[in-house]
């Protein structure tokens, strides 16, 4: 006999993924539709309204891809690029890289914008490129960037790629649902994201927006789309008037979206935005309180994620499987260059809140305290508190 599956119940605070939202595991547990039921339709239908509320756009093309946020970076450059153009790309954390690799393998020539891991991607060094390679198809930056704990600002790299043809492109992962995205305002032409981060869903889906001009750049393109499972002018067919079948679609991951987004609107996204605000402010200065350093600068760091430096002669593993071990409590690693120097934090979604904040702060002083690190002593969770008091959320 195999015994029941029976995981422990983690508190999720690293990059992702974020525990998912109980009315969310418990529109998981309702009834399988057929992907071509009537009464899946609309709950399709009721999707992309609430994603474009989610997202703040109007644009028709906004769907949720099949698989998680890597297939939606995969879906917009492989429908937007073919081999031979020129893209340039901003680098400056893990997930920069990954999209360099992504454009490569559809073909293209990659220009890219480097800065320091933990540093935005300054938009006269994106002006600059833009001027030496002014035949570039499109520019495309990490809006939250998780391995660093980045908030891109985007209105300036806006401007800049829209003097030009080129079309801009945001990985939207980490801050979909977690501040504020603004594809409209800021005409970014094409944005991804992933369930399982701000969304309080789990792993599964990739949400896609594209502008009418990104749409019009898909329906120009010369050679077939290389990827068959993620052409989008096969998909549209799905979601849109027509209905016919590309692949069946993962019904219980579309109805913990459905829910999920329900929830944020239902919240309002604004408020939404607030919390993730209010709750990572009190995270972040518990975290200065105690005596650790932060990796990103006060005014480029995002809310929902962030970065510590891990203590001089601190073990970072031990530290996390202690937290693991004795408070059921998950937190990220460095990736790449930053492996072994920082904690990744997350206070994503459902899990941003008050008793995340707290436990965070009570149980990684507990632990450090354990392995000798010498850290102030009771002053995180008075300052966090002192945060909270100041603002009372709606
Ligand atoms: C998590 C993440 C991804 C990849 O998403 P997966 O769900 O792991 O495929 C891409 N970009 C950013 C910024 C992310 O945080």
């Amino acid at each position: 006999m195999v015994a029941e599956l029976l995981p422990p119940e983690r508190v999720l605070m690293g990059p992702g993924p974020s525990n998912v939202h109980p009315h969310v595991l418990r529109a998981m547990s309702t009834p399988l539709l057929g992907h071509l039921d009537p009464a899946f339709l609309t709950i399709m239908n009721e999707t992309m309204d609430l994603l474009r509320k989610v997202y703040q756009t109007e644009n028709k093309l906004t769907i949720a891809m099949s698989g998680t946020g890597s297939a939606g970076m995969e879906t917009v450059f492989v429908n937007l690029v073919e081999p031979g153009d020129k893209v340039i790309v901003g680098v400056n954390g893990l997930f920069g890289t990954r999209m360099v690799d992504v454009a490569e393998r559809c073909g293209a020539t990659v220009v890219q914008i480097s800065a320091p891991w933990g540093e935005i991607i300054e938009p006269q060094k994106v002006k600059e490129a833009l001027d030496s390679h002014p035949d570039a198809k499109l520019v495309a930056v990490v809006h939250a960037e998780t391995s660093t704990g980045v908030r891109q600002p985007l209105e300036k790299i806006s401007e800049i790629v829209h003097n030009t043809d080129a079309l801009l492109v945001c990985d939207m992962v980490t801050s979909l649902g977690g501040c504020p995205t603004e594809i409209d305002k800021l005409k970014i032409d094409a944005a991804y994201s992933g369930t399982q981060k701000c969304l309080s869903a789990p792993p599964g889906l990739a949400p896609v927006t594209m502008s009418d001009r990104a749409v019009e750049v898909m329906n120009n393109r010369k050679s077939k789309v290389q990827s068959w499972y993620l052409d989008l002018s096969m998909i549209v067919s799905y979601w849109g008037e027509e209905r016919s079948y590309h692949h069946t679609a993962p019904i219980t991951m579309a109805y913990s979206l459905r829910e999920s987004l329900r929830l944020i609107v239902n919240e309002g996204v604004e408020n939404v935005y607030a919390r993730h605000a209010l709750y990572g402010e009190a995270l972040q200065q518990g975290l200065e309180a105690m005596g650790l350093k932060l990796l990103v600068n006060k005014e480029h760091r995002l809310h929902q994620l962030t970065s510590v430096c891990i203590p001089e002669g601190v073990n970072d593993a031990k530290v996390r499987s202690r937290l693991l071990e004795k408070y059921d409590l998950e937190i990220g690693g460095g990736l790449g260059e930053l492996k072994g120097k920082v904690w990744r934090i997350g206070l994503m979604g459902y899990n941003a809140r008050q008793q995340n904040v707290t436990l965070m702060l009570s149980a990684l002083e507990d632990i450090l305290l354990e392995e000798g690190a010498s850290i102030e002593q009771g002053a995180a969770l008075s300052k966090a508190n002192e945060v909270l008091k100041k603002c009372v959320l709606v």
